[in-house]
């Protein structure tokens, strides 16, 4: 049995790179090609020189300095081209925009519960953009995945996210759960019968269903009105 393992500290095992959380900006290393950067250990003050544990750094996350200056790893920059088929993350702000988004059909996951730091993670493995109205959680945090989002108003945010992200041909409105983000699909009176008014279930032949959640939808008369404010945005957007 080995006694005293840690005793002594230069026989504690050495940080392995599996230890390190994975970044979006860094391929993982393989054996045969490691690169420096991919092995640095310390993060050098752009500013003062004092270095800094790698390991502070997951998920493109930065620290202040004692000069006061950030330090991170600079990310790589995002390769992808701008789809039009960007999925999203709304930060806990951004609810209503969230709640539009899905409502023209554009993917957004938003977690009110999450903490910025969660938001990040999700954002990177679930390669989502990031949206956020928070300046400081784009400063704290150097990863190509955040979206800060100017305009104020929600109709501006959507105009805003339509154009910066080329969404316009992605526009499919009233095509998604606004409850949990998911594609809803068509569903037979039948198969609706006891989860809709019965006088909804009398004047309506088409509806659908979010499979995820099961809530039912119909065309109310709330649909015009959204589809004609999808129209104007996206016009406004291109
Ligand atoms: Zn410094
Ligand atoms: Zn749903």
């Amino acid at each position: 049995m080995q006694m005293g393992y840690w005793s002594n500290p230069d026989s504690a095992p050495a940080v392995t790179l599996d230890e390190v959380p994975p970044a979006c900006w860094a391929p993982a290393p393989t054996s045969s090609m490691i690169a420096d950067e991919d092995l640095g250990v310390a993060v050098p003050c752009s500013h003062c020189g004092r270095q800094y544990d790698v390991a502070l750094f997951p998920f493109g996350r930065t620290i202040s300095c004692t000069c006061g200056h950030r330090v991170g790893i600079e990310p790589r920059v995002r390769s992808a081209e701008r789809s039009g088929h960007e999925r999203f993350l709304a930060d806990a702000m951004l609810a209503r925009l969230a709640k539009w988004l899905r409502l023209f059909g554009l993917d957004c996951d938003h977690r009110p519960q999450s903490s910025d730091a969660e938001l990040v993670r999700l954002a990177v493995t679930d390669d989502r953009i990031l949206l956020t109205r928070d300046r400081g959680l784009a400063e704290e945090w150097w990863i190509p995945n955040i979206y800060l989002v100017k305009a104020e108003d929600l109709r501006q945010q959507l105009v805003e996210v339509i154009r910066h992200f080329d969404l316009a041909s992605s526009v499919r409105v009233l095509s998604r759960c606004t409850k949990c983000n998911h594609i809803v699909s068509r569903a037979a009176p039948a198969d609706v019968s006891g989860r809709v008014p019965p006088r909804i279930l009398e004047t309506h032949d088409v509806f659908w269903e979010c499979r995820e959640c099961g809530r039912v939808y119909w065309e109310g008369s709330h649909a015009a009105r959204i589809r004609a404010l999808a129209e104007t945005l996206v016009a406004a957007a291109t």
